[in-house]
């Protein structure tokens, strides 16, 4: 079958002349949906790079990136940003919640930048998103209230509300202590095994990799090392 993702000998050089450097040296990379694959590797490598072509936050200097067999690449920033939108999830280190606004506030605002469901079809698609990720009480409250798992973890039901075709997580329990960062592990495995979300996660820490299903390693710009996990 056609994979989700594809990358073709993508390279990403940032600045010109000199100063120029080559954050990515020419990656292939095919991920299926269903996948949840850990990206590792040392600071430089390459990671973040990554995952913001795989989010099509940047692209290319050369080389393609296919989404579901479509070449993205070649496309416009508005057209990638629509494709933002409608099929990729993000979630990052620092939650990024809006503070002003309540938990269900947060969790709906995706849809409403989707702009095509009446305000009732939102609210409770937000509710049920939220009771997926376990939060159902917390709805009216603000982010200021939750301790750093749970505002995570309404992080996780904003960026899984609109059915992405793939999770991006950028350092997702980079800023929470062993037992939050288990639990939110526990939350995106399930996520994946029970709902079939294609998971897509960079991490420095190796046990936050064990959870994932494939880890792959970067190092200068490339691949080093694809390993597929026993279950
Ligand atoms: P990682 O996420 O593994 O730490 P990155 O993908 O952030 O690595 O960076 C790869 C390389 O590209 C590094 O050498 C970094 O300094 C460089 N780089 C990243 N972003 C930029 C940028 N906006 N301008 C110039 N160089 C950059």
């Amino acid at each position: 079958m056609r994979p989700l993702i594809e990358l073709r000998g993508v390279q990403r050089v940032y600045g010109r002349g000199g100063i120029a450097v080559q954050a990515l040296a020419g990656v292939d990379l095919q991920i299926q949906r269903g996948e949840f694959v850990a990206i590792m590797g040392p600071s430089g490598s390459g990671k973040s790079t990554t995952l913001n072509i795989l989010g099509c936050l940047d692209a290319p200097s050369a080389g393609s990136y296919l989404f579901e067999g479509v070449d993205v690449s070649a496309r416009s920033r508005d057209e990638r940003a629509l494709l933002r939108r409608h099929f990729l999830g993000f979630v990052f280190q620092g939650f990024n919640l809006l503070a002003r606004n309540s938990v269900i506030e947060n969790v709906e605002l995706p849809l409403v930048y989707r702009g095509d469901l009446a305000r009732r079809e939102r609210r409770s698609l937000a509710r049920e998103t939220l009771a997926r990720v376990g939060l159902s009480e917390r709805a009216t409250h603000f982010p200021s209230e939750l301790s750093g798992g749970q505002q995570q973890r309404v992080a996780i039901a904003r960026a899984i509300v609109t059915s992405p075709r793939v999770l991006l997580a950028d350092e997702p329990t980079g800023n929470l202590d062993t037992t939050m960062s288990e639990e939110i592990m526990d939350l995106l495995c399930e996520l994946n095994r029970e709902q079939g979300i294609t998971i897509a996660m960079v991490t420095h820490e190796p046990e936050m990799a064990d959870w994932a299903k494939r880890v792959i390693h970067f190092r200068d710009g490339r691949i080093e090392l694809d390993t597929a996990r026993a279950a």
